[in-house]
Parts: structure tokens; C-alpha cells; sequence
């Protein structure tokens, strides 16, 4: 059963700054802290919008006008979101050489706004909008300035160059993940229900590969009793920061720069 309590980030800290090689997984629950709304639990966006209504491939498809007035609604939430004390606390690790990489399942940039640099996006990225019938590609922000739905240069609706509910996953993110699993010594896992398949599988390599498994989420989730070694139920916010200022006491790092 998975450790839990105060005492299990005094545990997270000393096994990140020991055994290194820590990667991490997040999932949209990172993000709520900048007021972007996960799938679970959210309120907001994915109230009015059903994501397994709006966030496949095959509604897309059928009708692009339809679904681009949620994907409006969500690039004018990213678009709005900045870091927080969980990207930052990422980004801080790496820095500091203890942590490999971040795979992340979200699509709003915000590790890289972190200062983070070895991310794989696992689901593509809102940055920049693809169509399905020719090679272009654009920057969302501008494009979208233009006009809802954007439309290519060949007249087709755009689509953001994120991984719908059925597509798959670009093999370059999937080949990075795996790897990256698999070297793990650590894998912190934040704020994902653990429920999207094949990103759910991740944790399940590194466990089977050796790697310690600490999870950060308010609520328990499918992995939390079946192979999380640390679970700390907090938000990522309140968790990442804590560990991070545990490893700079125990090593004698400086504390980081307030803000
Ligand atoms: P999810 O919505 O299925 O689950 C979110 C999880 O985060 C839940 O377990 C919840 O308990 C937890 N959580 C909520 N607030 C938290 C906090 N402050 N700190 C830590 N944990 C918190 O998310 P998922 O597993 O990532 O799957 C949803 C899919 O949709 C993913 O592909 C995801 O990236 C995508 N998505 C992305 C964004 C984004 O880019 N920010 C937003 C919504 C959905
Ligand atoms: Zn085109």
C-alpha cells in the first residue's frame, strides 16, 4: 500500500536526490493551478463541452465547426495561463541534474514556459494548428486572429496539432516516453487519472523496469493502490515546491530566487 503523509515528502526528496534519473509524468491536473480545467473533476469548460463528444478525431471529421467552438473557448483559456509553483518546481529539478525528463500529456506549453527542456508532449502541443489534407502548418495564436474556424491556405478547416480521442500517438513522443520510462530510477507522477490509454501504461514500465513510483494528486486514482510506492495527496502546487525545498536542505542548494 502506498505511503501517504508528510512524512512521504521527507521519502520523495530523499529518493529523487539520491537515485537521480527522475522523470516525470504529468497530466492535466499540473495545469489546474493556472486555471486551466482537467477532464475529471472540472468545472468550466468540460461541463458544457463532453470531451468524448469533442475531443475525437472521428467529431472532427465529421463536423470541425462544431468542435472548434470548444477549441476556441480552450485556446482563450491557454492563451491566459502561465506557470505555476508545480512547472516551476519541474523545471527547478532539471536544473538542478536530478531530473531527466517530463512527459507530459498536456497540450498547453506551460513546462516549456517553466524553463523546462526536456519535454516530450505526448499528445502534441495547441501551439500550432495542422491541416489534414495538406503539409502546412501555422501558429495558433495568429491564425486564430483571422477567424473561427481557421481555414488553410487549401481551404480546409485547421486542426490544433494535439492528439484527439483516436488518433495516434506521434511515434517519436512514443518511442522518448518509452525510453524515458524505462531509465527512470524515479517517476513522479502528477495530477493524471491515469485513465488515458497508452499514457496510463507508462508507469506500468517504469515500475517493471525498477522505478521508485510517487505519485502527487488530491484524489486516489487506479494506480495509487496498485503500484504507487508514495502517494502525496496534494496539489502539485503545494507538493512539487515541498519537495524541491527538501532536496535544497539536504543537499545545501541555494534556495531558489523568490518568485
Ligand atoms: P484527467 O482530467 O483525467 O485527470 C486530472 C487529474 O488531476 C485527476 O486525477 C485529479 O484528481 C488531479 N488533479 C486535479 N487538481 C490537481 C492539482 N491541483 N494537483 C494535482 N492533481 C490534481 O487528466 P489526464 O489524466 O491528464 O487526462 C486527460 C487528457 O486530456 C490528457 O490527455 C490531458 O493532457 C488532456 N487535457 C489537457 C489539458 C492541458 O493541456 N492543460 C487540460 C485538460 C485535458
Ligand atoms: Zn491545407
Amino acid at each position: 500500500m502506498a505511503a501517504e503523509g508528510t512524512s512521504a515528502i521527507r521519502e520523495a526528496a530523499r529518493a529523487i536526490a539520491s537515485r537521480g534519473n527522475c522523470v516525470a509524468l504529468t497530466g492535466a491536473g499540473i495545469s489546474v493551478e493556472s486555471g486551466v480545467p482537467a477532464f475529471r473533476g472540472a468545472q468550466g469548460l468540460w461541463d458544457r463541452y463532453d470531451p468524448m463528444e469533442y475531443a475525437t478525431i472521428g467529431a472532427f471529421r465529421k463536423d470541425p465547426g462544431k468542435v472548434w467552438r470548444m477549441l476556441a473557448e480552450m485556446i482563450e483559456i491557454l492563451g491566459r495561463a502561465a506557470p505555476n509553483p508545480a512547472h516551476r518546481a519541474i523545471a527547478e529539478l532539471e536544473s538542478l541534474g536530478l531530473l531527466r525528463s517530463v512527459i507530459t500529456q498536456n497540450v498547453d506549453g506551460l513546462h516549456q514556459a517553466a524553463g523546462s527542456r526536456g519535454v516530450v508532449e505526448f499528445h502534441g502541443s495547441a501551439r500550432e494548428l495542422v491541416c489534414l489534407f495538406c503539409p502546412n502548418r501555422y501558429p495558433t495564436r495568429e491564425k486564430v486572429l483571422e477567424g473561427i474556424p481557421p481555414r488553410c491556405g487549401c481551404g480546409a478547416i485547421l486542426k490544433p496539432d494535439i492528439i484527439f480521442f483516436g488518433e495516434q500517438i506521434p511515434r517519436a513522443a512514443m518511442e522518448t516516453a518509452e525510453s524515458e520510462a524505462e531509465a527512470a530510477a524515479v517517476l513522479v507522477v502528477v495530477g493524471t487519472s491515469a485513465e488515458v490509454t497508452p499514457a496510463c501504461g507508462i508507469p506500468l514500465l517504469a515500475r517493471r523496469q525498477g522505478a521508485l513510483i510517487v505519485e502527487i494528486n488530491p484524489e486516489e486514482t487506479v494506480l495509487t493502490r496498485s503500484i504507487s510506492d508514495a502517494h502525496l495527496r496534494e496539489s502539485a502546487g503545494t507538493a512539487l515546491p515541498k519537495i524541491l525545498a527538501e532536496i535544497r536542505k539536504s543537499t545545501g542548494a541555494p534556495p531558489a530566487a523568490p518568485g
